[in-house]
């Protein structure tokens, strides 16, 4: 099944189930998404993925053991 199959099968049984949709309650983490505008992947850790995440430690330690001279 692809991706927008997938979506409109969703959609479809939110539009059967919209009662017991709305009466979901609100979840604790507002921002799902990763910081990153063009990744859309979840959030792991730090409001990043588990990708970016990695990503943004490394550059932190080069940063705190280059002391952000280079
Ligand atoms: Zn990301």
């Amino acid at each position: 099944m692809s991706k927008a199959a997938e979506d409109q099968t969703v959609g479809d049984w939110v539009q059967q189930h919209l009662d017991e949709v709305c009466g979901w309650p609100a979840l604790s983490t507002p921002e799902r998404k990763c910081l990153v505008e063009a990744c859309d992947r979840d959030v792991f850790s730090a409001g990043l993925c588990a990708t970016h995440r990695l990503r943004a430690r490394s550059r932190m330690l080069r940063e705190r053991d280059g002391g952000g001279s280079k």
